[in-house]
């Protein structure tokens, strides 16, 4: 069933007019049509009751959860071309919570003040759809640091900084993931196509990120990003 993120009002749903355009043209939605609408973090069965004009009528709430126990931070160096838009998309799917997007010395793909807002509204488009596909009942934030000291601001019980220059083991990983509890918040910070430079470590440890290895290979910015995020779901998950 076609899920849409919306506000609900006076037991009619509200949803955004490239949602209604999705619904009616897209989706062919008719009176009677059911749909779901999560809005607040419930998840509502709607039908639509009136085409012109278009009343959704809410018919009752459905209690599911399938959002992660511990929220997940993805704190990312933007990459090159779409993948950055894939890692998004997928991290959503995985249950991540927040998406932070981190300038660092190495990072290729650099924003301007012109370009960022639209960029900003484009991943919200991505994390909004994957959310509806993925049937979660939160849209993944996602801001924008331009300095590596700023991880200081990131409020998390635990603070991972996977670096490629300490691949091996991922006894350091799974011995953090162990001892996570529900509701703590845990953020991981992946690097750019260039990886970190070493002073940028020691700017993370000084913001308490331990140093962690993803594996013995050096994976690709978009792998390391979803194969910690599995890692990470799957701990919470199991
Ligand atoms: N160009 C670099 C690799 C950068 S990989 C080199 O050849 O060394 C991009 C990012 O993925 C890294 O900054 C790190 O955050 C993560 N990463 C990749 N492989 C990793 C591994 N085995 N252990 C920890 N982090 C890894």
């Amino acid at each position: 069933m076609q899920r849409y993120f919306g506000e609900i009002f006076e037991g009619r749903a509200i949803l955004c007019e490239d949602d209604v355009f999705h619904l009616i043209k897209v989706m062919r939605g008719r009176v009677a049509t059911e749909i779901e609408v999560v809005s607040n973090g419930k998840v509502y069965l709607c039908h639509i009751e009136k085409m012109k004009p278009l009343i959704i009528r809410v018919q009752g709430e459905i209690s599911e959860d399938r959002e992660l126990k511990s929220d997940v931070i993805l704190i990312m160096a933007p990459i090159k071309g779409d993948k950055t838009a894939l890692v998004l998309q997928k991290a959503t799917e995985l249950g991540v919570r927040e998406v932070v997007l981190l300038h660092t010395s190495r990072t290729v793909v650099n924003f301007n003040h012109r370009d960022l807002i639209d960029k900003l509204s484009r991943f919200r488009k991505i994390l909004k759809e994957a959310a509806e596909q993925s049937q979660r009942i939160h849209i993944p934030t996602i801001s924008y640091l331009d300095d590596i000291a700023k991880l200081a601001s990131i409020r998390a019980d635990h603070k991972l900084i996977a670096y490629e220059q300490q691949s091996g083991p991922t006894s350091g990983l799974n011995k953090i993931l162990k001892s996570l509890k529900k509701q703590e918040r845990i953020a991981i910070v992946i690097g750019p196509e260039g990886g970190f430079a070493p002073e940028e470590i020691e700017v993370a440890k000084s913001c308490q990120y331990i140093p962690v290895s993803l594996g013995h290979r050096i994976l690709r910015a978009e792998t390391a990003s979803i194969y910690a995020l599995c890692v990470i779901a799957n701990a919470l998950e199991n």
